[in-house]
């Protein structure tokens, strides 16, 4: 891996065709090596109506690799807090930029397969000197052996039958947060439950009276409640059809953190069929009396604005807010990387998952570029994992839990900062 700056072309095996894995794809092509991307789902992942904050490093990574050059973020250049009469009580102002998971996922198809869609206008054609992009769906990732120089990958198709081998110069794993691949080189980290769920969902502008609309357009909207400690956040996303970035054609999309004991799960995480589902019940399948409750909570608790966006939601998802942290982000003497959520899975709050992605792009291009090693990319990535997931505790804790917790997932956090200053110190004499 040291030599991707230098020699031939690599072949390039990315496990995992989401967000990270397509981030990835896109760089090693356009740095002159040949990639295909292993992707589980056999068509485009369904939409989850799921907003991304697009943070510094996604609006950097996209800045250098986007080749649409159309507009795919709302700006909102206004965080501000709310009572439970619905009046903002404080507020700050500071441009996020707004945007879906369909957005990202469709922008980044077209620049690495030319993949067309409603959501891009201008597919961008080949780049000079790039190298060859395959997007291979339907295909699931069964093992990775190290065989010498490469890395001999396994492959099933999606019934789990037919079997056939691969091999590449180098391995990006980009699974996911039940990383296949974490389990097998990381059996000890596991995944923990953060001892609360995220409802999520969006409505349409449009379908909301002018008040409500007056109260959410163009800012981050926030809600705390103390008794049970919960809380919402409300912000714009471009309609999930198109990508329509107008105002009117938005959605409101609102997560609502929501403390739910380990034994609940099951019960709130069995579908409309029977299924129960490990970390995420997907769109249209949460059971009616499941929701019955939540609106009934969301209409004693939660301020005007957010109860008629609660009660117009016709498709809800919940996520388990799940965390863990990996050690290791190098295997195979480094013909193999762990990325994305698939290295660290953070708490949502920081909204900062999307980030790491593009993070781990942008090192690895200092990397190809020859500014950086793969090892200082590795403590990087493990670095910048750790101080993150630890804020993201720290969020957390204030929102759903007491001081207790809070005081202490501060000082975990602190001495982390303070731990990573002082070797930072070091390293630099
Ligand atoms: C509902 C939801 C809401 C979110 N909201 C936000 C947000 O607001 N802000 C934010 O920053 N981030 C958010 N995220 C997270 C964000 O989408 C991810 O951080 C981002 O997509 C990067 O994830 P990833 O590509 O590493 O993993 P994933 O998106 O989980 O992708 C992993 C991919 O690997 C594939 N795969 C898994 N195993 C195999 C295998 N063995 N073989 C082949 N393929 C395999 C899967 O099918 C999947 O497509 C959200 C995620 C979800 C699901």
């Amino acid at each position: 891996m040291e030599t991707l700056s230098t020699g031939p072309k690599k072949n390039i095996i990315v496990i995992g065709g989401s967000l990270s894995g397509l981030m990835h794809a896109i760089l090693f092509k356009r740095h002159g090596h040949n990639v295909h991307i292993l992707e589980a789902a056999s068509s485009a992942r369904a939409s989850h109506a799921a907003g991304i904050t697009a943070r510094d490093d996604v609006l950097e990574y996209m800045r250098l690799y986007d080749l649409t050059e159309e507009p795919w973020y709302i700006n909102s250049p206004d965080t501000q807090f709310i009572n439970k009469s619905g009046a903002r009580i404080r507020g700050f102002k500071k441009v996020l930029c707004m945007t879906s998971w369909s957005v990202l996922y469709h922008r980044l198809r077209a620049n690495f397969d030319g993949l067309e869609s409603v959501f891009v206008k201008n597919v961008p054609g080949k780049v000079e000197n790039e190298g060859r992009a395959i997007f291979e769906g339907g295909v699931r990732v069964a093992d990775v052996v190290d065989v010498g120089k490469e890395v001999e990958v396994r492959v099933r198709d999606e019934h789990g039958s037919e079997e056939r081998t691969m091999r590449a110069d180098l391995v990006i794993a980009a699974d996911g947060s039940n990383s296949f691949i974490r389990h097998k080189m990381l059996p000890e980290i596991q995944t923990k439950y953060s001892g609360y769920v995220a409802f999520r969902g969006c409505v349409p502008q449009n379908a909301v009276s002018e008040k409500t609309l007056a109260t959410f357009i163009d800012k981050l909207t926030i809600f705390k409640g103390s008794n049970p400690k919960s809380y919402i956040l409300l912000y714009n996303i471009p309609d999930d059809a198109k990508g329509n970035l107008t105002p009117g054609s938005q959605l409101l999309n609102y997560v609502w953190y929501w403390n739910v004991p380990q034994s609940e799960l099951p019960n709130l995480m069995t579908d409309i069929h029977g299924h129960t589902h490990r970390n995420m019940l997907p769109i249209g399948l949460i059971r009616p009396e499941i929701w019955d409750v939540q609106l009934a909570h969301a209409r004693s608790l939660l301020p005007p604005p957010f109860i008629e966006v609660i009660e117009k939601t016709t498709q809800p998802f919940v996520a388990l807010v799940n965390e863990h942290m990996s050690t290791r982000a190098s295997f195979f003497d480094s013909k193999m990387l762990l990325v994305g959520d698939a290295l660290s899975l953070f708490r949502p709050h920081v909204a900062l998952s999307t980030n790491q992605a593009a993070r781990h792009c942008l090192g690895l291009k200092k990397v190809m570029d020859g500014e950086m090693s793969l090892r200082a990319w590795e403590g990087d990535a493990l670095r910048y994992a750790k101080a993150t997931g630890l804020l993201s505790v720290v969020v957390g804790n204030f929102g759903q839990n007491g001081i207790g917790k809070l005081i202490l997932s501060v000082v975990r956090y602190l001495i982390c900062i303070v731990g990573q200053k002082i070797s930072w110190l070091w390293r630099k004499n």
